[in-house]
C-alpha cells in the first residue's frame, strides 16, 4: 500500500527520455508499435500465470484497445494483460533495468535514421517513446489477481507520481495527452495504418475506436503456420525484425510444418549479423513455444544453449493449451520436438557450409557459441565438430577439420593444433616453428571455448587431437635427429644448468628439435591444463 508520491526518475531514465524524444522525431509513429507491443506481452504473461493461479485468469475476449478521442486530444491504448503492481509500476517505469543509456546513446548517434527504431525495442526502452507525441502520459493499472489500481503519471520531465486509483478489472490503460503538433495520431486512420505496417502479426485482437464503433485493426495471422508458398520474403523479413528487432536480414530462414507422429510448425531465423548486446550471460535458446497459435513460453529450450543464436517460433498441436511448467518439463511431446528441431537447424548449417563466404560470415557471428556444442554435448559432438571452421597454420581462411584430415602426411595420426588469444600471433609462434618446417599443418585456436572442447572431442575421422604444447616427441617421426655428439654434449651440460637456475619456475627442461630458428619455447607438461587453459584460470582468479 502507500499514498500519492512524486519520485525522481533514476538519472539514466532522465537522459534516454531526452535522447529517444529528440533523435527519434522522424520516426515518431513508433510508439504506437511499442505500446501495442507491451500489451500483448503483458496479455501473453497473464495468460501464462494463469495456468498456476486461477485468480489470474484472462477474460473472456482479451484484447487491446486502441481509442483516439479528438476533442480531449487523448489516445488510450487498454490491455486485459497482467498488469502492474506499486513496486512494478516504479521499477518498471521509473528506472532502467535492462541496458546502458550510454551504449544507447552511441547506437543512435552511429545508426541510419532508418535503423533507428529498431534500436528502442532493441534496447528494452519502448514505453519511453510515447513521450515523443505526448506532453504527459498517464498509466493506470490493476495486477491480476490484486484488487488495488494505482495511477503513474509524468510528463516525462525529471519525476513521475504515482497514486492509487481504481479500474474495474485487472489490466493496464496508457493515455497520451497527444501533442498539439501531433494531432496525426488522433486520427483513427493513420493509427491503423500503423497497426497493419508494425503490429499486424501480434497474435491478440487489436481493435481501434471508429465513430462509436470497435473496429479490428490487425490480421493476426500466425505467419509461420501458413504453407511457404502463401508467405513473402518480405513479410518473412518483417516478421524476422518484429521477433529479433534487428535491423539486417536473415542469414538463414527456416520455414517448415512437420507432419506425421508429430505435428508442429517451425519459422526459424539466423540473424546475418550478431545482434548487438546478445548477451553472453543468457545461455539459453529464447525459442519461442506455441500451442494452436498461442504463445505459452520462450523458456522451453527447444534448442541447445549452442544454437541460441537461432531465434524462432515453433507451434504444436501436440501439447494441451493449458500446459503448465512441471508438464513441459516432463512430456515427451517436447523432446521429439527438440530433436527434431535440433536436426533441422544442423542440417541446414551443413547444406550451407558449401558457399565457403557466406559461412564465413555466419561463422565470426556465432562460430565460439556453436563450437560449444564440441564441449558440453555428447549427442551431437561429432556432428558440431563437422561443421567448425578454424584458421590454420597451411591455408588462407577458413578451414574444416575434414579437410585437414585430407591433407595430413601418410605418416601423420593426429590433427595437431596450438591455443592462444590471436591467431596472427599464434601462425608465428614458436611453439609451432617445427610443424611448419616439416610441413605439417596445426590449426590456429583462439577463443575461450577452445581450450575446453578439443579435450572432450578426442578424435575426429579416428585420428587424435593434440595440442602442440603438450608433449613433445611427436616430431621424431617426421625428421631423423640432426643432433651432433658435440651438440649432445654441450646439452649435456646447459640442460642440468638451466634446470637448477629455473628451479622453483619450471618443472624440467628438456633439448627438443620442435624448434627451427627460436632457442627455446615453454611447454605444459604431458596430460596437464595447456598454456592458453592456464592463462585463463590465472585471469579467473583460480
Ligand atoms: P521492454 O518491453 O523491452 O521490457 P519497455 O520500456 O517497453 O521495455 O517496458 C518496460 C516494462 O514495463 C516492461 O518490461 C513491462 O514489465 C512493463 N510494462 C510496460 N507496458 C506494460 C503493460 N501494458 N502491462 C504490463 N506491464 C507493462
Ligand atoms: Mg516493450
Amino acid at each position: 500500500q502507500g499514498g500519492s508520491e512524486t519520485k525522481e526518475f533514476s538519472a539514466e531514465v532522465g537522459r534516454l527520455l531526452d535522447l529517444v524524444v529528440h533523435a527519434l522525431y522522424s520516426e515518431r509513429e513508433i510508439f504506437l508499435r511499442e505500446l501495442v507491443a507491451n500489451a500483448a506481452d503483458a496479455t501473453d504473461r497473464r495468460r501464462f500465470e494463469a495456468l498456476t493461479d486461477g485468480a489470474r485468469a484472462l477474460p473472456e475476449g482479451a484484447k487491446i484497445r486502441i481509442n483516439p478521442d479528438k476533442d480531449a486530444r487523448l489516445l488510450t491504448i487498454s490491455d486485459d494483460g497482467a498488469g502492474m503492481s506499486r513496486e512494478e509500476l516504479v521499477s518498471n517505469l521509473g528506472t532502467i533495468a535492462r541496458s546502458g543509456t550510454r551504449a544507447f546513446g552511441q547506437q543512435l548517434e552511429n545508426a541510419k535514421p532508418e535503423d533507428r527504431p529498431s534500436l528502442i525495442g532493441q534496447f528494452g526502452v519502448g514505453f519511453y517513446a510515447a513521450f515523443m507525441v505526448a506532453d504527459k502520459v498517464e498509466v493506470v493499472s490493476r495486477r491480476a489477481g490484486a484488487e488495488v489500481a494505482w495511477r503513474w503519471s509524468s510528463d516525462g520531465r525529471g519525476s513521475y507520481t504515482i497514486e492509487p486509483a481504481s479500474r474495474e478489472t485487472a489490466g493496464t490503460d496508457i493515455t497520451l495527452h497527444i501533442k498539439t503538433d501531433a494531432d496525426e495520431f488522433l486520427d483513427p486512420y493513420r493509427l491503423q495504418s500503423i497497426i497493419r505496417k508494425w503490429s499486424d502479426h501480434i497474435a491478440w485482437p487489436v481493435t481501434i475506436m471508429q465513430d462509436g464503433k470497435e473496429e479490428a485493426a490487425n490480421e493476426g495471422t500466425a505467419l509461420w503456420r501458413k504453407p511457404r508458398s502463401e508467405v513473402t520474403t518480405e513479410q518473412l523479413e518483417e516478421f524476422y525484425r518484429h521477433l529479433t528487432h534487428n535491423f539486417d536480414t536473415p542469414w538463414e530462414t527456416l520455414h517448415w510444418r512437420a507432419e506425421g507422429t508429430m505435428e508442429f510448425s517451425a519459422l526459424l531465423f539466423i540473424p546475418s549479423s550478431r545482434p548487438f548486446e546478445f548477451s553472453e550471460q543468457t545461455r539459453e535458446s529464447r525459442i519461442r513455444l506455441h500451442v494452436r497459435r498461442m504463445f505459452i513460453t520462450d523458456e522451453a529450450e527447444i534448442l541447445p544453449s549452442w544454437l541460441r543464436f537461432v531465434q524462432g517460433v515453433v507451434d504444436t498441436e501436440d501439447l494441451p493449451l493449458n500446459v503448465s511448467r512441471e508438464m513441459l518439463q516432463a512430456t515427451p511431446v517436447l523432446a521429439r520436438i527438440r530433436k527434431a528441431v535440433t536436426g533441422k537447424v544442423l542440417s541446414s548449417l551443413k547444406a550451407r557450409l558449401e558457399d565457403a563466404q557466406a559461412y564465413e560470415t555466419f561463422w565470426d557471428n556465432f562460430g565460439p557459441i556453436l563450437k560449444e556444442g564440441m564441449w558440453d554435448d555428447p549427442t551431437y559432438r561429432t556432428e558440431v565438430a563437422g561443421l567448425s571452421r578454424f584458421r590454420s597454420s597451411a591455408v588462407d581462411g577458413l578451414t574444416g577439420l575434414a579437410d585437414y584430415v585430407n591433407r595430413m602426411k601418410p605418416e601423420q595420426d593426429a590433427i595437431y593444433y596450438v591455443t592462444g588469444d590471436n591467431t596472427d600471433v599464434l601462425a608465428a609462434s614458436p611453439q609451432i616453428e617445427g610443424f611448419k618446417a616439416r610441413g605439417i599443418e596445426v590449426l590456429l585456436l583462439s577463443d575461450a571455448v577452445d581450450s575446453f572442447w578439443p579435450e572432450r572431442l578426442g578424435t575426429y575421422e579416428g585420428k587424435t587431437l593434440r595440442n602442440v604444447a603438450q608433449g613433445l616427441n611427436d616430431l621424431d617421426k617426421f625428421a631423423p635427429d640432426t643432433e651432433t655428439a658435440a651438440q649432445k654434449a654441450d646439452m649435456d651440460t646447459l640442460l642440468p644448468a638451466l634446470k637448477a637456475a629455473l628451479e622453483n619456475e619450471i618443472t624440467d627442461v628438456r633439448a627438443t628439435d620442435r624448434l627451427v630458428s627460436s632457442a627455446m619455447v615453454l611447454s605444459a607438461p604431458e596430460g596437464g591444463p595447456d598454456l592458453q587453459l592456464r592463462k585463463l584460470m590465472q585471469r579467473s582468479g583460480q
